[in-house]
């Protein structure tokens, strides 16, 4: 029966931290702002930007939502993008995705700033992980490197699998897995005998979007399973990629959905946050 990492209460006590951390840096002058910018009416988009919104409140970072119609334009979005580039009271802008079909997601996220860019989505700070230099990585990997070294799982060495090969989830996460000395398979929809892969695997990550992408007998005896997938099932009731009541039985550690990834990624956000406003102050000297 495997250890629970249990991704809510992490994000928890990391958020107390960061209040301190936050009170510290304000005694310094330093007020961490994050802008997230809302276009259009997807409801699943209005209850993360309303969540990433409370979490800011909840450890004294200062956040302001813009909310754009759904026939904005991409210069109107463009626009206030800049705009929020130039403003030297803000840290980190975030634009939530997805964007209405006339915008182009890859324009809108390359015209951030990179030392604005908390989400780690411009090219910059793709390219910056990729390196191994100092940059904002994506949150949802983040969070989940933050959870092995809360559980003291060390990876390095290990075989480790991505399911998964996404800009914001499955290549950061290889990329985060490298930089800690894993050895790393990326497997994805084409990918022949995934379970061939998995079995020998000594982590498992899972980041499909599909319901049982990964079954107990996919499973190696001891293996660390993360389920980043979210979900509904028949019932509407909010579950990940993985087997979880099977593949329980079989693992040392995997995270549950909801309670696992999910928290640990808005914390994370929060952090790149923190860590835009110290390195703009720094530059700013
Ligand atoms: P995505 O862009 O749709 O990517 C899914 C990836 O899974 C693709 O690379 C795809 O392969 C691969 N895939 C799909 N079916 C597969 C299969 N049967 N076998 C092997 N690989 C398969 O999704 P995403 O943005 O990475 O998100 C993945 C899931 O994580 C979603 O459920 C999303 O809601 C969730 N998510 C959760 C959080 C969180 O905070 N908890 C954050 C981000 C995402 P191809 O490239 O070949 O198509």
């Amino acid at each position: 029966m495997a250890t629970i990492m249990d991704g809510k209460a992490l994000s928890l006590k990391l958020k107390e931290q960061m209040k301190q951390r936050i009170e510290q840096l304000k005694q310094q002058g330093i007020n961490p702002k994050l802008v997230v910018v809302l276009v259009g009416d997807n409801s699943a988009s209005q209850v993360y930007v309303r969540n990433k919104h409370k979490s800011c409140g909840e450890v004294g970072i200062e956040s302001e939502v813009i909310t754009m119609p759904e026939q904005t334009t991409q210069q109107e979005l463009l626009e206030v993008v800049e705009r929020l580039n130039q403003d030297e009271t803000v840290d980190g802008i975030l634009v939530q995705l997805p964007l209405p079909k006339q915008i182009d997601e890859k324009t809108v996220l390359r015209s951030i700033l990179p030392e604005k860019d908390v989400d780690g989505f411009h090219p910059v700070n793709v390219g910056l992980l990729s390196i191994g230099d100092e940059c904002f990585a994506p949150a949802t990997p983040s969070g989940i490197i933050a959870m092995f070294q809360e559980y003291g799982i060390d990876i390095a060495g290990k075989n480790c699998v991505v399911i998964g090969r996404s800009n914001i989830v499955g290549k950061p996460m290889a990329a985060l897995l490298l930089k800690n000395n894993a050895t790393v398979t990326i497997c994805h929809s084409k990918t022949e005998d995934l379970a061939s892969y998995t079995r020998r695997a000594d982590v498992v990550i899972v980041a499909t979007g599909r319901r049982h992408t990964l079954t107990a007998e996919m499973v190696k005896e001891g293996a660390v399973v993360v389920d980043v997938g979210m979900n509904r099932n028949e019932q509407g009731k909010l579950c990940g990629d993985v087997d979880y009541e099977e593949v329980k039985e079989k693992a040392s550690f995997i995270t549950p959905v909801p309670g696992g990834v999910g928290p640990m990624t808005i914390t994370e956000l929060l952090e790149n946050t923190i860590q835009a406003a110290q390195r703009h102050h720094r530059a700013e000297k």
